[in-house]
């Protein structure tokens, strides 16, 4: 019941959730449903205790899925800006979720071929990892962790780890800043050692490397579907200072929104005692610890650097490559169907060469190399990023390109990052980000999961695990999680 004279909705709800990103949807997915046990037996139950909650999500962004996004100017299908895989098939919600909804996985190679730059060769990535010295070192370094931190020991950077613990040859260093600060989104000078190894004990969902039949947006559709979510709506304060009664208010708007709880899944970035371009104020303020613990933890900078082409220039098995001693770090290739949704070509030529890309290449960046490159020219981007596909592939590639684009996560103002990395030092801070206030707030998002697991199906364990909290804090059942 909205109160057109104020602005204010005046009905109070169960549940409020800020950010509609996974951790968001699959949270207020969580804290809607009926209790399972009662569904078809009489949900619904005379006692309240298994009563549907009321739950409206408010998001930012005019789409659902936070750092799941699309583009529509590259290529004649939807191209992921963000996330574009699912890794692994095993205990992941993500992959139950997309099961569920009929949409196929393929499982690829990662990475399929190396290209040593050195010796201006491109092959396969089990000759790579069985012939080449320094691949295979990495490989067995990063994979067994000789001469880590042990429990009890102080924490280093993989760096340091690298340099003073398994004194690894510089060239090793270097193509494990290229393998891995890709991987975990930060340079191996910022790559905490006990974050990355509780993250390997953490990780429970397979090595599969899956790709989805369609854009990861349709999945974000899909979560989205049958729940109140107000697009567009920039929050900018959240007063809990009345329990039972937390108010949201919108940016540049007199419009608030009630609910008894409200499950924060904002970007760690926004918590902050400094978030430039996206304050939310909390009324009163979150508890020193936990401004200390989002201030701890490291949001990594990605970027992704995508050319069109109207011809494939590479073998048709290529799928995505790790390029040593060259411009840019790695890059993958992706076609599908055509899509039936228009295209948004800002003129005729443009649209012309949308329709006539058939293959795209995306080079993924990240770490401090992403800051790099935030701080040149695009022209000169792309030029370098050309010569680097001529090296590869033994062709001039330029008159083939079809469309171009960069998109630098740290310039993304919603989110301020791509998502956090292994941080040196971390303590507990991701369970004291995770922690709930007052017993009415609760917070979920790719940083509270204590696995340090940034992934999509990550995001999701930790909206389920905060829908938990606030349904036994407001029915009394549940609100159990080893997260
Ligand atoms: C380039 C890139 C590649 C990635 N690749 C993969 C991959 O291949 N596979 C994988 O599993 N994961 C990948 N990830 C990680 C994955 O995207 C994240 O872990 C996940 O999307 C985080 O979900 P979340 O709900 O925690 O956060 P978000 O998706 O960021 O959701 C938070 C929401 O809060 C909203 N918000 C922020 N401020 C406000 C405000 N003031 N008012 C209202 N709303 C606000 C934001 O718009 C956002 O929608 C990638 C990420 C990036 C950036």
């Amino acid at each position: 019941m909205a109160d057109a004279s104020e602005g204010r909705d005046v009905r109070v709800r169960d549940v409020v959730v800020l950010g509609g990103g996974f951790a968001g949807l699959h949270a207020a997915r969580c804290a809607t449903m009926v209790h399972p046990e009662r569904v078809g037996g009489g949900g619904g139950g005379d006692d309240g205790r298994f009563r549907r909650l009321d739950v409206v999500v408010l998001e930012g962004g005019d789409e659902p899925g936070g750092r799941v996004k699309v583009t529509r100017d590259l290529a004649p299908w939807d191209v992921n800006l963000g996330p574009e895989f699912v890794h692994g098939d095993e205990n992941s919600a993500l992959k139950r979720f997309a099961d569920a909804c009929g949409f196929a996985t393929f499982e690829r190679e990662w990475p399929d071929r190396y290209f040593l730059g050195d010796e201006g060769v491109l092959m396969g990535a089990d000759e790579a990892e069985t012939k080449n010295v320094d691949v295979k070192l990495v490989h067995e370094l990063f994979d067994e962790l000789p001469n880590a931190p042990k429990e009890g020991e102080g924490d280093l950077t993989a760096l340091e780890w690298l340099t003073t613990r398994v004194k690894a040859p510089e060239r090793v260093i270097k193509l494990a800043e290229n393998i891995y600060a890709n991987d975990f989104c930060a340079s191996l000078g910022k790559l905490g050692m006990r974050e990355l190894i509780e993250e390997k004990k953490g990780w429970i969902y397979g090595e599969k490397y899956l790709i989805l039949d369609r854009p990861l947006r349709e999945v974000a559709l899909a979560l989205a579907d049958g729940l109140d979510v107000r697009l567009g709506w920039e929050i900018e304060s959240v007063d809990y200072s009345r329990p039972g009664a937390v108010k949201i208010k919108r940016r540049g708007s007199n419009e608030v929104i009630t609910a008894r709880k409200c499950i924060v899944t904002l970007p760690v970035t926004t918590l902050r005692s400094e978030c430039p371009g996206n304050r939310v104020k909390f009324i009163p303020r979150l508890p020193a610890a936990k401004v200390r613990a989002a201030e701890t933890i490291q949001m990594g900078n990605a970027s992704k650097v995508f050319l069109g082409f109207r011809k494939r220039l590479w073998p048709s098995d290529l799928f995505d490559v790790v390029c040593t001693n060259c411009f840019l770090p790695e890059f993958w290739i992706t076609e599908y169907p055509k899509s039936s949704v228009a295209r948004e070509a800002k003129s005729t030529k443009e649209a012309a060469l949308i329709a006539e890309t058939v293959g795209l290449v995306t080079f993924f960046v990240a770490g401090d190399l992403a800051g790099e490159l935030d701080r040149m020219p695009e022209h000169i981007v792309f030029k370098r990023a050309i010569e680097q596909l001529d090296m590869i592939f033994d062709t001039s590639c330029a008159e083939h390109v079809t469309t171009k684009k960069i998109v630098s996560w740290s310039q993304e103002r919603l989110v301020q990052g791509a998502y956090t990395h292994p941080t040196v030092n971390a303590g507990d801070a991701r369970m004291m980000l995770a922690a709930p206030v007052a017993n009415t707030l609760f917070f979920a998002g790719e940083a509270t999961h204590t696995g340090v697991n940034p992934c999509l199906q990550g995001a999701m364990e930790t909206g389920e695990r905060a829908a938990a909290q606030v349904r036994a804090s407001i029915l009394g059942i549940g609100g159990h999680s080893k997260l």
